[in-house]
């Protein structure tokens, strides 16, 4: 008599009944994947954690990369500031906020009487660059936050700055414009939040740097008063 596998096979029926059966068990090993990532990212140091987001292939985006681009700074940061993610020269370098953009910033900072790297942390919500520079898809931004999250653990700044729209709706999981949330301090776990524009919003919206800078001296004011929000 033939085997079941026999009959499924005379039936050409057999991939489809063991892709069907890999696919159940991919689905039910899947939360786990997931969280072993997860929790692997969440035990990660400082000296392990650049070569991690290196060989991460977790998202599309590992694709389209020269180099990734986990964020710079002071490990012991008091301020955060969070872009959406890399640009061209940001991949090619490998570093966030480089170029006009970063030029940009840097005199933004300097002007608060601060320089990247001295209590000063720069990170992206996407490690990898979107191709085209288009804004990274939620599963992209998603698939990415254990990063982000283990870099706030690591840092566990004082205050953060979210650089742009998308940065900003990402990080507080609102839809919402720019407009409507600047000018206060928004809650992220306890530590207190500052929406401001992108410095490459700023450079093509020059009259809108004088809202930054007020954005800026909000974001100073709230760390100077030890803000805790609700
Ligand atoms: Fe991994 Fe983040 Fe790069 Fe996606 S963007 S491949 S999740 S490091």
């Amino acid at each position: 008599m033939a085997t079941r596998d026999e009959l499924l096979a005379a039936l050409g029926l057999t991939p489809v009944w063991r892709l069907r059966a890999a696919a159940q068990e991919d689905r039910a090993s899947a939360p786990i994947v997931v969280a072993d990532r997860a929790a692997r990212i969440a035990a990660l140091e400082w000296r392990d954690f650049a070569a991690d987001v290196d060989a991460c292939t977790e998202c599309p985006l590992h694709r389209g990369r020269k180099k990734s681009v986990p964020g710079v700074g002071d490990p012991r940061a008091e301020w955060l500031f969070i872009g959406e993610g890399p640009g061209a020269e940001e991949d090619a370098k490998g570093e966030p906020f480089v170029g006009q953009a970063g030029r940009l910033l840097d005199n933004m900072l300097a002007a608060l009487g601060l320089a990247r790297g001295e209590n000063v942390y720069i990170a992206n919500c996407v490690k990898c660059r979107p191709p085209g520079n288009r804004t990274p898809e939620p599963a992209e931004i998603e698939a990415c936050r254990p990063y982000l999250d283990r870099q706030l653990a690591l840092i566990r700044p004082r205050l953060i700055v979210a650089l742009g729209k998308s940065a900003a709706t990402t990080l507080l999981n609102v839809d919402a414009t720019i407009g409507s949330l600047r000018g206060r301090a928004h809650d992220f776990g306890g530590i207190p939040l500052v929406v401001t524009y992108h410095p490459a919003y700023l450079l093509r919206n020059l009259p809108d740097k004088a809202k930054a800078w007020e954005d800026l001296l909000l974001a100073r004011r709230t760390l100077a008063a030890g803000d805790r929000v609700a």
